[in-house]
């Protein structure tokens, strides 16, 4: 998508900023970062143009996208980011190049040749840097909430045995008797063909490859489509919507914050998985 040149309007920033990107992850500090500096910069340039730090911003106003950022940090709860963690992932976000010292991607091996590369395209699209393990930690989050909404729930069920179909996760009797399959799919939108359609493209996608036979098992269907920067497909927001509802119930006392406690450990699951494929391939 659009340039590769480094995103000068996100360097202006972080040299402001810079000084805090040593500083540890504690909780105090986290904060800090999120109410002060982080929100002005994620809502900076409304983006006129095609760019891919537009897009990039762009993405990052999407709803949800981050979430991750609000959560209590905790060890407990296991919401407390490592140094490493978190100064990846800051500077994923602010589109600056990840390490400057590699210039090769550390798990196939293919040289990093722009700056976009090096700062997360290139890792986020390797299959050998864990391309398929990353959504198995939004499967194991989404789990989790299953089973905190009361739902049970199975993970790598076979929905059409001749195809060697199967889904990520089953939730039984979600909605009206009819069991629910979700298949989860993290994308690139920065170098997908499609730009923004990305995600509506990935759902569309996914339910022609599995809302057929799932249908045929007296189930229904919904894909979880998510952007690496935290962004949802149109469809997937619903479902999750639905699902975080159940998990919160009717008579909870305080239904805003808990949903809010969900929606940040799925956006804190994303943002894990992101930056595990950037320390794969980058560091
Ligand atoms: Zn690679």
């Amino acid at each position: 998508m659009g340039s590769t040149s480094e995103p000068c309007l996100a360097l202006a920033h972080y040299h402001d900023f810079n000084a805090y990107i040593e500083i540890q992850p504690q909780s105090l500090e986290q904060h800090y970062w999120v109410h002060a500096k982080l929100s002005r910069l994620f809502h900076y340039n409304r983006g006129d143009d095609n760019s891919r730090d537009s897009f990039r911003m762009k993405l990052m106003r999407s709803d949800h996208a981050n979430d991750w950022l609000l959560i209590i940090p905790s060890k407990q709860l296991g919401t407390l980011l490592t140094t490493i963690e978190f100064r990846y992932l800051l500077r994923f976000r602010l589109g600056l190049t990840i390490s400057s010292s590699t210039n090769q991607c550390n798990c196939c091996h293919r040289s990093l040749l722009t700056l976009a590369d090096n700062a997360g395209d290139h890792a986020l699209c390797c299959i050998k840097a864990g391309y398929v393990r990353r959504h198995y930690l939004l499967c194991n989050e989404v789990r989790y909430l299953l089973t905190s909404a009361g739902i049970r729930n199975s993970s790598e069920v076979y929905v059409d045995h001749q195809r060697s179909l199967r889904v990520d996760l089953v939730a039984e009797q979600f909605d009206e008797g009819k069991s629910l399959c979700l298949d989860v799919q993290v994308t690139h939108s920065l170098t997908h063909r499609l730009g923004e359609a990305a995600l509506a493209e990935v759902e569309k996608q996914k339910s022609e490859k599995y809302l057929r036979a799932c249908h045929m098992l007296g189930m229904t269907f919904s894909p979880l489509a998510f952007d690496s920067f935290g962004s949802l497909g149109p469809h997937s927001l619903k479902t999750l919507q639905k699902i975080i509802a159940k998990a919160v119930g009717d008579d909870s006392p305080q239904p805003i914050q808990e949903a809010t406690y969900y929606w940040q450990r799925i956006s804190l699951a994303l943002a894990r998985a992101v930056c595990r494929q950037l320390v794969l391939s980058l560091n």
